[in-house]
């Protein structure tokens, strides 16, 4: 819905207030829409809307792109900016708590979590402190087998915080570094809860607190966020379920309602399924509109728009000459490797998952600009005078075989006549331009 209005946002110069009014409209109902909480999707847009006012256009992006990027730096800065790593230092073993409501996530992501630390070379051990829940500690036992991670022998008939304890020093003897507390969820918030939880933050020491929410759940996780982090002080948030419908305003309310960082989102019920948390990418999704962003921000940093509309136009009447190619190759190599371009153009990893999908090929590409290089002025901007001996002697010049020579000048000839064959079918060419 947004593309909509920045579409309408075109051609005006300036970012004007009656504008820029009129996109925040529907930037607060994306934001309500994506179950952000309303009084901070208010002063969001309030935040928003002043930042916005009068600031110059510019020069590569459009009033419209200028305010999604202004959106979009606000949005990441609120999720909290960069990614937040998990407290692993101090006096091993280490210790990391879950707590949250029942059917949030917190045993999963005990297991998703000794996986990745045990990836990462930590040697984990998992405590099952929740004795209420049948079978609740047999759950994680079973998650512990799979993943070959030792678990504590916890029993229904000892107070969890006695089995924190005794986990304490079991871990300190064989010399695991790092415990994770699984602990037991109620439906609702409850004092008989709260004060477990906050016997054993006594008794142990905590590295980190991870309150786990459903992101399915929107708006009650907000409360249940707030609650958990007045009496435990929580040090980090995990929100469970992102890979479905959740658009993840809740992860925005979440991190302003209590200021603690989102360092995990669950993102399915496998074991692999736990990703860091990126603010850029959720700031995204909260918006609708993929990953497009990023690609403005990149594009934005080294492509001259003047230079990208002059480069479309001499597509569009195939004068594309060599040196144009290289060019492009230079404005490809600022911009990150092709993989990571790739990456951020929306439905390309529809097209990736076929089999003979064409893959980028970085080694390519730089020979590619090498063999340009090698040539004279004349031959970039008329291939067809480099015969034979100019092709061996380019070959020699950049170090590659004849073979490479003709590969490249056989490709690019394929290129232009595919351009040619697509002249006249408007946007085919300039499809990346038209989506910024
Ligand atoms: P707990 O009561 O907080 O310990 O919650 P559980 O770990 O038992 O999880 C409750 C349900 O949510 C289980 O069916 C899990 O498989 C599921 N679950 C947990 N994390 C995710 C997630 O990231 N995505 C999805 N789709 N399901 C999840
Ligand atoms: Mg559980």
């Amino acid at each position: 819905r947004l593309e909509g209005v920045f579409r309408r946002l075109r051609g005006h110069g300036t970012l004007t207030e009656d504008n820029i009014q009129e996109a925040m409209r529907e930037v607060r109902m994306a934001l309500l829409e994506a179950d952000v909480h309303f009084k901070v999707a208010r002063d969001f847009v309030a935040g928003v809307t002043e930042k916005a006012i009068g600031r110059e256009v510019a020069k590569s992006l459009s009033p419209g792109q200028q305010v999604i990027k202004i959106v979009h730096e606000e949005l990441v800065a609120l999720l909290g900016g960069n990614t937040e790593q998990l407290r692993l230092d101090g006096r091993q073993p280490v210790t990391i708590m879950m707590a949250g409501l029942q059917g949030s996530g917190k045993t999963t992501t005990s297991g998703k979590l000794a996986a990745m630390l045990k990836n990462k070379g930590r040697r984990p051990y998992l405590v099952p402190a929740d004795i209420y829940r049948p079978a609740a500690i047999e759950q994680l036992q079973v998650l512990g087998d799979k993943l070959g991670v030792p678990v504590h022998p916890s029993t229904t008939d000892t107070r969890p915080v006695d089995i924190c304890r005794q986990a304490m020093v079991a871990a300190a003897e064989k010399n695991y570094d790092t415990v994770i507390i699984d602990t037991a969820g109620r439906l609702h918030i409850d004092e008989s809860l709260m004060s477990e939880l906050k016997d054993i933050q006594e008794a142990v020491q905590l590295s980190e607190i991870l309150f786990v929410a459903d992101a399915m759940t929107g708006q009650d996780a907000v409360t249940v966020a707030e609650k958990f982090n007045h009496d435990l002080a929580i040090t980090g948030v995990v929100l469970t379920k992102m890979e479905g419908d959740a658009r993840g305003g809740a992860a925005l309310s979440i991190k302003s309602v209590t200021g603690k960082p989102i360092k995990f989102v669950g993102m399915g019920e496998g074991l692999d399924a736990l990703e860091v948390f990126h603010p850029d990418r959720t700031a995204s999704r909260i918006l609708g509109m993929g990953d497009v962003l990023t690609l403005i921000e990149k594009a934005e940093a080294v492509v001259d728009k003047k230079e990208a509309d002059k480069l479309a136009k001499k597509l569009q009447k195939s004068e594309f000459s060599l040196e144009d190619f290289l060019d492009q190759i230079q404005q490809i190599k600022k911009m990150g490797s092709l993989e990571q371009i790739l990456d951020m153009v929306p439905g390309i990893n529809k097209l990736r998952q076929l089999k003979d999908a064409p893959r980028p090929n970085e080694k390519e590409l730089f020979k590619t600009e090498a063999i340009i290089r090698s040539m004279t002025i004349a031959e970039r901007r008329n291939y067809k005078i480099i015969n034979t001996s100019r092709r061996e002697r380019i070959a020699r010049g950049s170090g590659t075989a004849l073979a490479d020579v003709n590969r490249v000048l056989k490709s690019y000839s394929e290129m232009l006549k595919m351009m040619k064959k697509m002249r006249g079918k408007p946007g085919a060419l300039t499809g990346m331009k038209r989506r910024k």
